[in-house]
């Protein structure tokens, strides 16, 4: 913390997320400055973040672009200093100087510095559900041991956490709290014939109907996937069994996620879909602080509507129940393959439609085992990837 003001780390500032991260702390520059900023490639777009928000580090992945950026930085005048490597994402996630940061980096590649933050006992603002998804028992421990906080940065979950009671602890016995309701927008292609699927281009899936994502998301949004890995967040969040958590389909956005109780009240959070709201309240809980987002209109909404998921148009949705129920290592098949597929098409070697078809072969072809070590977790995350490219490979011949 320097003169007040709380020190953030920003993992995957370039992306979606991280944008809009950097946009709250613009508009608090009282309460909020920027320790690191990272990114995997974006140079360019990082050196313009590094002159407006002065950090004291910035990350990339290559000694290359670091060369080039702390050039460019230097010839600016800007005493930023520039890192690389997977060693120094974990390095400026667990300094002491710094006071939260923002797991954003997309994919398996943030769960090394978002575990950092968790020993080093950081506040959390969690964005990168695969690092939940992956390990969850491991992750959820170490927020623990570590005395870190773990906000979650999800929409949903984020919604879910502000309908939970005061003091609520992991597990909803107890709670009053009998059902989570995720909501899910279903995505651009909810009402598309299903035989129309195999010919859905990369840009197609990534134009989401109501939230502007990175193109990894967008994908897992068209797929449902999204959803799925975050039913498995939200069991690692909040410790409710699959039987309890909810996909209710809503395609206005408007309901972020409820809340259901025993005596029958049902709390949903409300907003427009701006991103900048939950990362706002992450950010300053408990406290409320302006975000910048367009104040919520209900007149110029009109209707909310509501329909269940069809399992058979979404089968991601019922991989990821399936390997929630199985636990172990099942999760980290499921996010290693999935990460591999996406990828897939949107390079366009693979059908939309054959997304979920790699997912269960890698799941039918994995020996399972119990996640007890993070070497254990990236193991898996290893073999489910060599496992799943070679079924993309003679999927696309
Ligand atoms: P983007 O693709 O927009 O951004 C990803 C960020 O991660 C970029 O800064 C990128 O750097 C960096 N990055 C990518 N690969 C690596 C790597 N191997 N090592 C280090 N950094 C890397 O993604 P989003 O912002 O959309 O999503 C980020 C996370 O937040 C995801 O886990 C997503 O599921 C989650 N999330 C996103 C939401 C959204 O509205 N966007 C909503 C809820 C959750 P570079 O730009 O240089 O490539
Ligand atoms: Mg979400």
């Amino acid at each position: 913390m320097i003169q007040g003001k709380k020190l953030i780390t920003v993992l995957g500032a370039t992306g979606s997320i991280g944008v809009s991260t950097l946009d709250v702390v613009a508009r608090h520059p009282d309460r909020y400055a920027v320790f690191a900023l990272t990114a995997h490639r974006q140079v360019d777009k990082l050196f313009t973040q590094c002159l407006a928000h002065h950090p004291a580090y910035a990350v990339v992945a290559s000694a290359d672009d670091a060369a080039r950026l702390q050039a460019m930085l230097e010839r600016a005048g800007c005493c930023t200093e520039v890192l690389s490597g997977s060693q120094a994402l974990v390095d400026v996630a667990s300094a002491p100087e710094v006071d939260m940061v923002m797991a954003a980096i997309v994919g398996a590649a943030g769960l090394p510095p978002a575990l950092a933050a968790a020993r080093s006992g950081k506040r959390i603002l969690l964005a990168n559900k695969e690092a939940l998804v992956m390990s969850g028992a491991l992750f959820m421990q170490e927020v623990v041991a570590g005395g870190a906080s773990l906000l979650p940065i999800d929409s949903e979950h984020n919604a879910i956490f502000q309908g939970l009671p005061a003091g609520f602890e992991r597990g909803l016995g107890g709670s009053g709290v009998t059902r989570i309701l995720l909501t899910a927008s279903g995505g651009p292609f909810l009402n598309k014939p299903i035989d129309e699927l195999a010919a859905v281009t990369p840009e197609m899936a990534c134009a989401h109907p109501n939230w502007v994502m990175g193109r990894k998301i967008s994908v897992d949004s068209a797929t449902m996937m999204n959803k799925g890995l975050e039913v498995i967040e939200a069991y690692w969040l909040f410790g409710a069994p699959a039987e309890q958590i909810e996909v209710v389909i809503h395609p206005q956005s408007v309901i972020h996620s409820l809340v259901a109780y025993a005596d029958g009240s049902v709390l949903a959070q409300l907003g427009n879909p701006d991103m900048r709201t939950p990362i706002a309240h992450a950010m300053a809980y408990p406290e409320r602080i302006d975000s910048g987002v367009k104040p919520l209109d209900l007149f110029e909404i009109g209707r909310l509507d509501f329909q269940r998921p069809d399992f058979e148009r979404f089968p991601c949705l019922g991989h990821a129940y399936r390997v929630l129920r199985e636990g172990g290592i099942a999760p980290a098949v499921l996010n290693a393959a999935n990460e591999v597929a996406v990828a897939s098409f949107l390079d366009g070697r693979l059908g939309f439609d054959r997304i979920s078809d790699i997912i269960s072969a890698t799941l039918d072809a994995i020996e399972r085992r119990e996640a007890d070590s993070l070497d254990v977790v990236l193991d898996a995350d290893r073999r489910a990837r060599e496992c799943a490219s070679g079924f993309v490979e003679r999927a696309s011949r």
